[in-house]
């Protein structure tokens, strides 16, 4: 059985991969077990030489890398070098450089007095074989990115592209071997929803990206192994715009985070709140710059500003989102109309005159629409902001920091920018995850992005010591009365400092 791969933006089949079944990925998951020990053996050291050799070797591909992502996207040239290919290259060098400083052993001291004069190490180690389930809309940076981190933990990989978008990571394993990754410790295991699950049932720890609906399915299934599961679900970012905002750079972004990718990013701006005073000229800005976005097929650098949606079905969700909100009464000011073309697209579009009883406001579009919300005060803004099922990113625009700081501190969301958007997942020092159910649980990134490929081992080892250690058997009246003072000495002696 095989998957057809289609150009979202031409509807032109290019490739085919295979649909694997339960046994084939067993199969997949028994080679990379074989595999894992040698690959952890390596050392950091080792495993880094493979790592920066990918690095480089993504950096010298990068057109063809480019062309792949587009390819099966449908994205712009610039979405995919900026956001994919970019990230990819330094996520290589990032994570060999930092999985030694992030998972180094470290010395533990202990008040207690049953364990003084021994060593006490926390150190980790690979959970042994990690899955990775990607979506379609990022299928290097989100996809292919988070099996990095595990691999330099030292783990086996098997990683189940989304059915739309798999041959960037075909092509990217492709690479992984040139670099001279062992055989094995990396499979691509192609399928549907079912090899998915069958992912789920085969590996030590599962990294999830995509929808709520499906990360609740994966992580019941995980709960019943008993294995951990990591989730990075949807988002329906607020951008808050307060009154004395640089509107230049808050419209700019606005649209720009609104439409990059045709607005498929977990993180990119979903709804807008902007302070009355400022309301008519800020809708007035973004309005033009998104007028001024051209859509079409990617034909390399400066081709298009945005090219096609990637996943059909979402055209759907999006035309219904806008459509329903359309009959409520909101107005849009650009775009706001399905095309009838060959391909998946939607316009940008720029909605006005909404609420949240709309869908547009409360569920996950993911496409290129910007709604517009005047609001009376930040208070209110904020109110909204926080009235969703998601906290995956939010951002905040206004002259005053501390204020607009002040505005970032108070939002549900596992990240906030002030007078910026969307560029802290660039910052792969910096944790990135959901802070409410809906958007997912655990972290991407920084020191949590690799600790959770490893299980924790927690080593004590007596250098010295006593033939017979006073508090085990036999048990003597004398020697618990002893103990029982020394107790109520280091507990009183606590309780005075
Ligand atoms: P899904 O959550 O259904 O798919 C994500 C991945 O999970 C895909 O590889 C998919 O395979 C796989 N999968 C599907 N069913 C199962 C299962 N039972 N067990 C294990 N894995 C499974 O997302 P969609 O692609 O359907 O997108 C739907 C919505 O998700 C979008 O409209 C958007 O709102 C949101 N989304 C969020 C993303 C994010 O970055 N947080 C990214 C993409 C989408 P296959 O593709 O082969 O079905």
């Amino acid at each position: 059985m095989t998957i057809a791969v289609e150009n979202p933006a031409t509807g032109r089949i290019i490739g085919t991969v295979p649909d694997l079944d339960a046994t084939a990925v067993a199969d997949a998951a028994r080679r990379a077990r074989a595999a894992q020990p040698a690959w952890q053996s390596l050392g950091y050291d080792g495993r880094a030489a493979v790592l920066r050799r990918m690095q480089r070797w993504i950096v010298d591909h990068a057109d063809t890398v480019v062309a792949t992502i587009s390819a099966e996207t449908g994205k712009a040239y610039e979405d995919a070098l900026l956001a994919e290919v970019n990230y990819g290259a330094a996520a290589f060098g990032f994570w060999a450089k930092q999985a030694p400083r992030y998972l180094a052993e470290t010395k533990v001291r202990s008040s207690q007095p049953l364990v003084a004069g021994k060593r006490l190490v926390q150190r980790y180690r690979p959970v042994g074989l990690v899955g990775v389930i990607g979506p379609w809309n990022y299928p290097l940076t989100n996809s292919f990115g988070d099996c990095i981190p595990a691999l330099a933990a030292g783990n086996a990989v098997l990683l189940k592209p989304s059915e739309v978008t798999p041959l960037t990571s075909l092509l990217l394993a492709q690479g992984l071997a040139e670099c001279g990754l062992p055989d094995g410790v990396f499979g691509v295991v192609t399928g549907r929803g079912e090899t998915g699950a069958a992912l789920v049932d085969e590996v030590d720890m599962i990294m999830f990206t995509g929808s709520t609906a499906t990360g609740r399915r994966v992580a019941a299934r995980a709960a019943e192994r008993l294995i951990p599961a990591s989730l990075e679900l949807g988002g329906k970012d607020p951008m808050i715009v307060l009154a004395d905002a640089d509107l230049e750079r808050a419209a700019t972004h606005a649209a720009y985070y609104a439409m990059f990718n045709c607005g498929q990013t977990c993180i990119s701006i979903e709804r807008c709140y902007v302070e009355e005073p400022v309301y008519a000229d800020f809708v007035d800005l973004v309005t033009a710059k998104v007028n001024a976005l051209r859509q079409g097929v990617p034909a390399g650098p400066g081709s298009v500003d945005l090219g096609s949606l990637t996943f059909p079905p979402q055209v759907d969700v999006v035309d219904r989102h806008v459509s329903e909100a359309l009959a409520a009464g909101a107005r849009a000011l650009t775009g706001g109309v399905r095309p009838e073309r060959e391909g998946h697209w939607y316009p940008p579009t720029v909605l006005v005159d909404v609420d949240h009883s709309m869908t547009i406001m409360r569920e996950e579009t993911f496409g290129p629409t910007l709604p517009i919300m005047a609001v009376p005060d930040a208070d209110e803004a904020v109110r909204l902001a926080n009235d969703s099922a998601y906290g995956l990113c939010a951002s905040v625009f206004g002259r005053d920091l501390a204020r607009a700081e002040d505005v970032a501190r108070r939002l549900e969301a596992g990240a906030v920018t002030v007078n910026d958007a969307v560029v802290n997942y660039t910052a792969l020092e910096l944790p990135m995850g959901g802070a409410k159910p809906a958007s997912g649980i655990g972290r991407r990134h920084g020191k949590d992005g690799i600790t959770k490929y490893c299980r924790q081992q927690s080593l004590l080892v007596s250098r010295w010591h006593l033939r017979r250690d006073v508090h085990t058997y036999p048990y003597r009246a004398g020697r618990t009365r002893l103990l029982r003072s020394l107790l109520a000495l280091l507990n009183r002696g606590r309780r005075r400092s």
